[in-house]
C-alpha cells in the first residue's frame, strides 16, 4: 500500500502519525497469545477490540497502515471526493433550481483533496495505533509469515497462539493489458495522493470502483472515459439499475464504452494511447491518466499458509467454513481476505462472528448475515437479499412490487426522480426476500428492508407503519404497497 505519495501536509503528518506511527518498536512478545491477528483494518481492528474486551491476551500484526483499506484508499477518501464532486453537478444544475450561479464554476482540485485529507485525518484518530494498545493490544509492524500451525513470525520474532485470524485484505488487481505498466496508471491505492487533476481520464473497469471514481472525475471538471468490458456496469445489479446508471453518466457527460475491452496501451507526445475493442471493432483514446478499477485479489500469497495447512487460491483467497474457520481448526478468517462480499460491513461483522467463534466456542454461521450494499453514484443503488434470477435458480416464487421515484413525491420537489425501489416478495406472502434501491439516498434508505429482514418484518407491517411524508409510497391510499394491490 502506497504511503508515500500525498503531500506531507499537516492531515498526513497527523494521519501517519495516528496509523503508522515514527519511531515505532515493537513490543517483547508474550510467551503465548489468545489470539493473534493479522492484518489491522477493519476486520483486524474489529476483532482485536472484541477479543480484548472478552479478556484475550491479543496482537495485532500490520505491515502497511492502520486502518487498512478503508481508511485510507478506500470508502473514506473515496466518499469524500464524491460529496464534493455531487456539490459541483449541483451548481453546474443549479438554474433548474431556480438559483442563478455563475456559468464558469471552476474546481480548485487541490482543495477537493486537501479537504479528503483532513476528513482522512481526523477518522484516523479513531482507528490509531495507540488507541487499541491502550485497549491493551500488542501491535507489531512488520510483515506476518505463518512458521508453524501455531505460530507467526513478524521479522524475525515468533509469536506463538491458541487462535489466529487473518484479515489482510485485498489489493487492486492489475490487468494485463500490454503496456499498461510502461505507460503507467493510476489505482485506488495511488489516486487519493493526486494534487492536480488530469485533464482526460480513462477509467477501465466499470464495478462499483469504477463507476463511483468516474462519475466523481468527470463531475470535478475532467474529460472522462469509462470502458466496461461487459454490456452494462455493475453486473451483478439488476439490468433496470444499471441502465439508469449509463444514463446518468451520459447526462453527466462522461463517455460511456460499454463491451469495450483495452488491449494496449502506447506512449506518444506525453499522453497516452488506449485502444479498445468494441464488437471487433478497435478505436483508441488518448488521455492523460488511466485508473483500472478491474476487481481485487486477497492477500493471502504471502502468508506461507502452507506452513500453518491452511488452504487458499488467489480469486477467493483463504478457504474457510460457514463458521470463518480454515481447515487448521485453530485459525479463523474475516474480511476481504476470505469473503466474495468485499465490503466494509462485512469486513466487520464477519470479524464478530469469528471472535465470537474462536474464543467462545460459538457457531456462528457467516450465510446467516443479511448484508446489504451500495455503490456511492448518483443515484445510488442498494441491494440487500435476493435477487429475482437468484430466488428463481432456488426455486422460490416470487412477486415484485416496484415504486418508480418519479411517482415520489419527494424526488419530484428534489428533482431526483432517476431510480426505483422495487422489493421481492415470496409469493403469497408479505415475506421479503430481497430489495434494490435506485435513488439518491439509495444507501439509507436500503437500512429499512435490510432491518425488516433481519427482524421478520414482513412487508405489510412497513406499508401500514406511518412514514413522514415524502419517503418512497405510491401516492393514494397505504394499501397499494401490500401485495393484494401490488404493481409488479
Ligand atoms: C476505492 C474503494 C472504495 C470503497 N468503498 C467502500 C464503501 O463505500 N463501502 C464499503 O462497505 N466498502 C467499500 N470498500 C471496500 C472496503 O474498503 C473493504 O471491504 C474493507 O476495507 C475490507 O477490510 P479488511 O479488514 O478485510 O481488509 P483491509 O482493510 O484491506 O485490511 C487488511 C490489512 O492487512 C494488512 N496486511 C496484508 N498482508 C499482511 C501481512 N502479510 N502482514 C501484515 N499485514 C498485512 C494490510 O496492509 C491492511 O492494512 C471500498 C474499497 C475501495 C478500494
Amino acid at each position: 500500500m502506497n504511503t508515500n505519495g500525498a503531500p506531507r501536509d499537516a492531515f498526513e503528518r497527523e494521519r501517519l502519525d495516528n496509523v503508522r506511527p515514527p519511531h515505532w518498536r515493537n513490543p517483547q512478545p508474550a510467551r503465548r497469545y489468545g489470539l493473534v491477528i493479522i492484518g489491522s483494518g477493519t476486520a483486524g481492528q474489529v476483532a482485536a477490540y472484541e477479543a480484548a474486551a472478552l479478556g484475550a491476551r491479543v496482537a495485532l500484526i500490520e505491515h502497511g497502515l492502520f486502518g487498512g483499506n478503508c481508511l485510507n484508499v478506500g470508502c473514506v477518501p473515496s466518499k469524500s471526493i464524491i460529496r464534493t464532486s455531487r456539490l459541483y453537478a449541483e451548481m453546474r444544475n443549479a438554474k433548474q433550481y431556480g438559483v442563478q450561479v455563475p456559468r464558469d464554476i471552476r474546481v480548485d482540485f487541490a482543495a477537493v483533496m486537501r479537504r479528503m485529507r483532513g476528513i482522512r485525518a481526523r477518522i484516523s484518530r479513531d482507528e490509531s495505533v495507540r488507541r487499541l494498545v491502550a485497549a491493551n493490544v500488542d501491535v507489531f509492524f512488520g510483515d506476518a509469515r505463518f512458521s508453524g500451525t501455531d505460530t507467526v513470525t513478524v521479522d524475525g520474532t515468533e509469536l506463538r497462539f491458541r487462535r489466529a485470524l487473518i484479515a489482510t485484505g485485498a489489493r487492486p488487481d492489475t490487468p494485463s493489458i500490454p503496456g499498461l505498466a510502461e505507460a503507467g496508471y493510476l489505482t485506488n491505492e495511488t489516486v487519493f495522493d493526486l494534487t492536480e487533476a488530469p485533464r482526460r481520464l480513462l477509467v477501465i473497469g466499470g464495478g462499483p470502483l469504477g463507476c463511483e471514481m468516474a462519475q466523481a472525475f468527470c463531475r470535478l471538471g475532467v474529460a472522462t472515459i469509462i470502458a466496461q468490458e461487459r454490456p452494462l456496469f455493475l453486473p451483478r445489479e439488476e439490468r433496470d439499475a444499471a441502465q439508469i446508471l449509463a444514463e446518468s453518466f451520459a447526462r453527466d457527460g462522461m463517455e460511456v464504452r460499454l463491451n469495450a475491452r483495452a488491449v494496449g496501451v502506447r506512449v506518444e507526445h506525453e499522453q497516452k494511447l488506449v485502444d479498445l475493442v468494441t464488437d471487433g471493432d478497435t478505436s483508441t483514446v488518448a488521455v492523460d491518466a488511466i485508473l483500472t478499477g478491474t476487481g481485487r485479489v486477497p492477500n493471502v500469497d504471502e502468508l506461507n499458509l502452507e506452513a500453518a495447512g491452511v488452504s487458499y487460491d488467489n480469486t477467493i483467497g483463504v478457504h474457510v467454513d460457514d463458521f470463518l474457520q480454515t481447515g487448521n481448526r485453530r485459525i479463523y478468517a474475516a474480511g476481504d481476505a476470505c469473503l466474495a462480499d468485499k465490503f466494509n460491513h462485512t469486513a466487520d461483522a464477519s470479524a464478530r462472528v469469528a471472535v465470537g467463534n474462536a474464543l467462545l466456542s460459538g457457531r456462528q454461521r457467516v450465510s446467516a448475515l443479511v448484508i446489504p450494499w451500495c455503490t456511492y453514484t448518483d443515484p445510488e443503488i442498494a441491494h440487500v437479499g435476493l435477487y429475482v434470477r437468484q430466488a428463481l435458480e432456488r426455486r422460490i416464487p416470487v412477486k415484485t412490487f416496484t415504486i418508480p421515484m418519479h411517482d415520489v413525491d419527494r424526488a419530484i420537489t428534489d428533482d431526483d426522480e432517476m431510480g426505483f425501489v422495487k422489493i421481492h416478495v415470496r409469493e403469497r406472502t408479505d415475506r421479503i426476500l430481497g430489495a434494490t434501491i435506485v435513488a439518491r439516498h439509495a444507501g439509507e434508505m436500503i437500512n429499512e428492508i435490510t432491518l425488516a429482514m433481519v427482524s421478520g418484518i414482513g412487508l405489510e407491517t412497513i406499508a401500514r407503519t406511518m412514514h413522514s411524508y415524502g419517503t418512497p409510497r405510491p401516492r393514494g391510499s397505504n394499501s397499494q404497497l401490500t401485495p393484494s394491490a401490488a404493481r409488479v
